[in-house]
């Protein structure tokens, strides 16, 4: 008998973050070949910068709490997140060499609080399971017999392999390599796609000059802050806001970036309002305030009575009409609920993530799109959005692993595509 041997699989994954690493590990070690191809001369950039601050790879919170921070997007990421849940994640951290340590506000990171000690050792054990990498590799499309394109520093190539894997992340920090130039690629080939929109992003707010030269890059300490969400309810936060030239930005505003940024993009604008006293009664502070001042300004007042910072007192001059500053019951109430008026979002090249993408209805539950059969999506590019915390990262990691398993049957499944290739 002749005997006839296939010539081995071979999938090309573009994009070399989180997603796109963890998808390659997943088809190497099935004994697949891969080949990475990433736009930049070194991957893994976005990751990198994630590690400036800290590089929060999880959360310790329960998994049934953890998964309902996907909102809408919980019920298409929730299978693929409990296969690979964040006690998974550590434990893979720590077969890096990188053990991890949980905050106080339940936020998982790296011991050395650093991403590179991480992504070094999993660059070697990729290398070492034969991950063939090609960097200044840009994808623009497919030529018209299906074959990937790319544009490299010696001009253009192509490659047509078995099957192709995406994870070319969202559409912030451009120059980190994500630039959302793929979604008209995508959707002239039928995908459905969602526009990308800023997530966890800072915003505008029309400081006068006075204010935005004095108070820009000051915190503004425990405050709370609460704005009507899209199910008719209303979302509140505790924390610290940072002012700074053009508006807000910090952890606490991106917690409610969300809410905030789809009601300026259905209305225009968007209130957001601030209790610069949380935990202090309403009465007790129009008691205080309705004392009598014995000569003293308010900021004195503000400040020794009710133990106001001068950014706060500053934020109310700012907002507040001088018969509201008056009157001690409106500025009681203002201090426990100032409307701040927020003018836009933060350009989307500033923002930490970014929503839209690709729509979970062009994609079967293997993450293959159901437009092009054999080509694959992970990461930030698919249509989810969730909060800092950990939770970027977490299903970013869980979708690569998904999209890698659905890549591995689709070659067992249809060999005539292994065949094609060559
Ligand atoms: C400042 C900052 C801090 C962050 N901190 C955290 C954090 O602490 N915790 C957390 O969970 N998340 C954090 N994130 C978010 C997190 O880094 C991203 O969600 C994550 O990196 C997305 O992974 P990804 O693999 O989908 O895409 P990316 O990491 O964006 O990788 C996509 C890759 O695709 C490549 N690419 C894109 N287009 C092409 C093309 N046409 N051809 C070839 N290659 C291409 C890019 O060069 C890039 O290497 C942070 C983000 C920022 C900006």
């Amino acid at each position: 008998m002749p005997h006839c041997s296939l010539p081995p699989a071979s999938v090309a994954i573009i994009g070399g973050g989180p997603a796109g690493l963890m998808a390659a590990e997943v088809l190497l070690e099935a004994g697949v070949a891969v080949t990475l191809y990433d736009s930049r001369p070194s991957l893994g950039r976005k990751f990198l910068m994630a590690g400036k601050s800290g590089l929060n790879l999880t959360h310790a919170e329960p998994l049934d709490s953890f998964l309902t921070r996907y909102g809408e997007a919980q019920v298409h990421l929730q299978a693929m997140i409990c296969d690979f849940p964040p006690e998974a994640l550590r434990a893979w951290a720590l077969g890096l060499g990188i053990p991890t340590f949980t905050g106080s506000s339940g936020r998982v990171f790296p011991e050395g609080m650093k991403a590179a000690p991480l992504l070094r050792a999993w660059l070697h054990r990729l290398r070492e399971l034969g991950l063939d990498i090609r960097v200044r590799h840009r994808w623009i499309g497919w030529t018209p017999d299906g074959a990937l394109r790319f544009e490299t520093p010696v001009g253009e190539s192509t490659a047509k392999p078995s099957a192709c894997l995406l994870a070319l992340g969202g559409g912030s920090w451009a120059r980190l390599g994500s630039d959302g130039a793929w979604l008209p690629w995508l959707a002239d080939k039928g995908v459905g796609v969602a526009p990308l929109k800023p997530a966890n992003c800072g915003f505008d707010v029309t400081w006068s000059a006075l204010f935005a030269e004095r108070f820009a890059g000051h915190p503004v300490k425990t405050v709370e802050i609460a704005c009507p969400d899209n199910r008719g309810g209303r979302q509140c936060k505790r924390g610290d806001l940072m002012i700074t030239r053009s508006g807000l930005e910090g952890g606490l505003v991106y917690a409610l970036s969300a809410p905030l940024r789809d009601t300026l993009l259905a209305t225009g604008q968007a209130t957001l309002y601030i209790d610069l006293m949380p935990g202090r009664d309403v009465s007790k502070i129009r008691d205080e305030l309705e004392k009598p001042r014995n000569g003293k300004s308010l900021s004195a007042i503000l400040r020794n009575r009710l133990g106001l910072p001068d950014v706060k007192s500053a934020l109310l001059r700012e907002v507040l009409t001088p018969e509201t500053l008056a009157s001690p019951a409106q500025l009681a109430a203002a201090i426990k609920q100032l409307p701040l008026r927020l003018t836009a979002t933060r350009p989307m090249d500033e923002a930490i993530s970014t929503a839209g993408g690709v729509r979970f209805d062009s994609l079967n539950d293997q993450l293959m799109l159901n437009a092009l059969p054999g080509v694959f999506c992970a990461g930030e590019m698919l249509d989810w959005e969730a909060p800092t915390g950990g939770y970027l990262l977490t299903a970013c990691f869980a979708s690569g692993r998904r999209a890698a398993r659905g890549t591995l049957r689709f070659l067992s499944t249809n060999p005539e595509s292994v065949n094609s290739s060559t």
